[in-house]
């Protein structure tokens, strides 16, 4: 019996034993921080896929066709919303033909609905410049509080499409909320002494970031949010960013570092490389690490900055 079932291919024992199939609810987040939440809410009655990578940009990414077959496989898909993965996801979610995470599905969750977006245009919406936020930020997860926001969406979206472990994810989920607000006291309390320094960043990706912990965004290198920057703009940039005593430049791991350098030279900041997503250098494992990285980061460089 063991040497016939060694021979199996998985599929067969799936086949044989369809319960295995369903033992853990299978969820798919589109970047790595909502699959990091998912997997605190879920615990062991859940496995989590994340798409994108952390080092990669969230507009941009580099979605391979097997993912098709991962999501046909999903009870949740989990998204951002805002557009945010307008430009790689809805091909994959046609292509898994998956009813159970298609739009209004119980099983398809969009947290910008959730969410108190910044920087949500008032007139109308005008994509012809190539702008990457056209209903507002949905760089949200950079802000803790957003973070008990998304989980305890992910957490209604878990009962409501297994509500026979409802109880374990309303336990997780008070869990997660009392760690996260234990810890935001701590970085909240590191990062004081620094209230409305100035900084640069290159995408208006740390937005959220900067609102909850008192930093002043004083201009970003990209003129617009997705849109490269020209040298004519980098020149006009300069001597605003000089004149308002500017402290630091924040780009991510993976942004170009050739303008970012020379913007930072030549308003004496300093050029600080800091993930803004989970799993965006080897020690940002998960959604606590990532602001004990980013606010030790970000102290260091200021202190020595003074
Ligand atoms: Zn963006």
């Amino acid at each position: 019996m063991k040497l016939t079932l060694r021979k199996l291919s998985l599929w067969a024992c799936l086949a044989l034993f369809p319960s295995l199939a369903f033992a853990k609810l299978n969820v798919v987040a589109t970047i790595p921080d909502y699959g990091a939440i998912a997997e605190e809410i879920g615990g062991d009655k859940v496995k989590v896929t994340s798409i994108a990578r952390g080092t990669e940009d969230q507009h941009f990414v580099d979605a391979r066709p097997s993912y098709v077959r991962v999501l046909n496989q999903a009870d949740v898909l989990i998204e951002g919303g805002a557009e945010l993965e307008v430009g790689w996801l809805p091909p994959l979610v046609t292509g898994a033909r998956n009813q159970r995470i298609l739009s209004d599905a119980p099983g398809h969750l969009v947290l910008s609905r959730n969410i108190r977006l910044l920087e949500v245009p008032t007139g109308p919406v005008d994509r012809s410049m190539g702008d990457v936020h056209p209903y507002g930020n949905p760089h949200f997860t950079l802000d803790p509080e957003n973070g008990k926001t998304i989980a305890s969406t992910i957490a209604d979206t878990f009962s409501k499409v297994d509500p026979a472990n409802a109880n374990v994810y309303r336990s997780n989920l008070q869990r997660f909320n009392d760690r996260l607000d234990k810890k935001l006291a701590e970085w909240k309390k590191l990062m004081d002494p620094y209230r409305g320094t100035k900084v640069v960043t290159y995408h208006k990706s740390f937005d959220y970031f900067l609102e909850r912990f008192g930093l002043d965004l004083a201009g970003t290198i990209e003129p617009k949010p997705g849109i490269e920057p020209s040298p004519s703009y980098v020149n006009s940039l300069i001597p605003k960013l000089k004149a308002s005593g500017v402290k630091l430049v924040i780009i991510e791991p993976f942004r170009p570092r050739k303008t970012p350098e020379y913007v930072a030279q030549n308003v004496g900041a300093k050029l600080l490389l800091l993930p803004g997503s989970v799993g965006g250098n080897e020690k940002v494992k998960d959604y606590f690490s990532l602001f004990d990285y980013d606010v030790a980061q970000i102290v260091a460089a200021l202190k020595e900055a003074k």
